[in-house]
């Protein structure tokens, strides 16, 4: 991975990409958020990514994201990105 900031905030390192942007962990997941509820308010079916800045897992902190996967380095859970 490149040492790119991410594009929404600009502070923290880009992990992971969101409708073209490259975007931090807790961006993503705050992203996919809105992007969820737009969908569901369109009656749509939605992907549930579970990415936040703690593991949904065991609550750690020990996180990590890159290309198009997200994980803990605590408890090993992996989630996919779409
Ligand atoms: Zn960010
Ligand atoms: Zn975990």
């Amino acid at each position: 991975m490149s040492d790119a900031v991410c594009e929404a905030c600009n502070i923290k390192p880009a992990k992971l990409p969101f409708d073209g942007r490259l975007m931090c962990i807790g961006c993503w997941g705050s992203n996919n958020t809105l992007r969820n509820e737009r969908l569901l308010n369109m009656g749509r079916t939605i992907s549930a990514n579970y990415v936040s800045e703690t593991c949904f897992g065991c609550g750690s902190r020990n996180v990590d994201a890159g290309d198009r996967e997200f994980w803990c380095n605590d408890c090993l859970m992996r989630v996919r990105v779409i």
